[in-house]
């Protein structure tokens, strides 16, 4: 890569949060523990900032604020943004709009501001300690941002309320505790870095451990430990296809707090329009990929001509679907306009267009149904492939 600047001058101030704090929580937690002992009390007090400061991130910041996954309501937004602040991780705007870019321009080395490409360290916090070009703040992608006044109430005032989360809340609670000390190392310090560095995860460990079920496009990997570490985050590699899907778990048994969380909002009125990809694109992002990992293995494979020729069936089929699904939803699309337009709206209509409703939704289910069979059928031919390859 060109213009790629290897050693720009150090941020002092980003050097003493992420190295400083970190050095320092490593030496005075476990010694006042030694000396005076945390109690029960200050650890879950602890648990539950984690949680506030690391939800509010990944609820606010991320799905609501960069990705508009879905609508909150202004008291929850209020919410995230004092608990986000407590993050210590840059406000919304500034947030937001790097993770935009992330977006974007994944795995560019010039343009992604965390760019895995350039490493794990790099990805981790590297990227926050130095005066990079692509690290300097440009809102031009975040300009509706910049019209929520929750938004650029926080920039404004971001340093006061990260400090006040960061440590005039502790000490208030250490007052309250009757052990200042013990709470701000604890609910203050120890608390921040965890945070600091299971959110980190997301844009270095998510982008170099775990598997890519649904792109090989890009570095994002799916991995169910880092879902349990980061709120539900670790979903990555579905994530970055689908971004703008309220959920990174799609399944029931994925841990997605965050998801979890969201849809309770819903439930209590606080949060709306929840977005969801639907689950034909799903199951079409994860056959594409299946597709492209046979061709590969079968490129490779020798004797293999009639798995070939079955293969290129299965694809033919599959293309087929896709585009009749294609077409559906865009006589759905006009459907919905001609009624919302009231061209159908007389009431002897009404029987015709609810049947032509149901009879496209069943269409749709079919054709979602058929991709599911293909995968099975494809995962048939790949173990064929494997008995091919055994030596006899
Ligand atoms: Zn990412
Ligand atoms: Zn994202």
């Amino acid at each position: 890569m060109t213009n790629i600047d290897p050693k720009p001058p150090l941020l002092r101030i980003n050097v003493a949060i992420f190295v400083g704090l970190p050095l320092a929580a490593l030496l005075l937690v476990p010694a006042w523990g030694i000396y005076r002992g945390f109690d029960t009390a200050q650890w879950l007090w602890a648990l539950a900032f984690l949680y506030l400061n690391g939800m509010s991130i990944t609820g606010g910041y991320h799905r609501l604020w960069a990705h508009k996954a879905y609508e909150a309501s202004p008291a929850l937004k209020w919410l995230f943004a004092f608990w986000g602040a407590g993050a210590l991780q840059n406000s919304i705007l500034v947030w937001a709009s790097d993770h935009r870019r992330h977006h974007r321009h994944v795995d560019d080395n010039e343009l992604d501001p965390y760019s895995a490409g350039r490493g794990l360290w790099f990805s981790h916090m590297g990227w926050m300690l130095r005066e990079y070009r692509c690290n300097e703040p440009d809102f031009s992608n975040a300009r509706d941002l910049e019209r929520d006044p929750i938004v650029v109430w926080q920039h404004r005032h971001y340093v006061p309320l990260t400090v006040f989360m960061n440590l005039g809340l502790p000490l208030l609670l250490g007052v309250w505790l009757g052990d200042i000390i013990g709470t701000v190392l604890l609910v203050g310090l120890l608390r921040l870095v965890v945070n600091h560095h299971v959110t980190f995860f997301i844009n270095s460990l998510a982008h170099f451990w775990g598997s890519r079920p649904y792109t090989e496009s890009n570095s994002a990997r799916d991995n169910g430990f880092l879902a349990f570490l980061t709120y539900g985050e670790g979903y990555h590699n579905f994530h970055h296809i689908f971004q703008a899907d309220y959920r990174n778990g799609i399944r029931w048994w994925q841990w997605d707090p965050t998801k979890w969380m969201i849809s309770a909002c819903a439930r209590l009125g606080l949060a709306s329009n929840l977005n969801r990809v639907p689950d034909f694109r799903i199951q079409r992002a994860l056959l594409d990929t299946e597709f492209d990992r046979a061709r590969a293995k079968l490129a490779k494979a020798q004797d293999s001509e009639s798995l070939r020729q079955m293969l290129e069936r299965e694809y033919q089929e599959f293309t087929e679907s896709i585009n009749q699904w294609t077409a559906l939803q865009a006589l759905r699309y006009e459907r919905r306009k001609e009624q919302l337009g009231g061209v159908l709206g007389e009431k002897k209509l009404h029987l015709q267009q609810k049947w032509e409703h149901a009879a496209l939704r069943t269409r749709l289910k079919e054709l979602e149904y058929s991709l599911k069979m293909q995968r099975k059928r494809l995962g048939l031919l790949m173990q064929q492939l494997q008995l091919q390859a055994q030596p006899a």
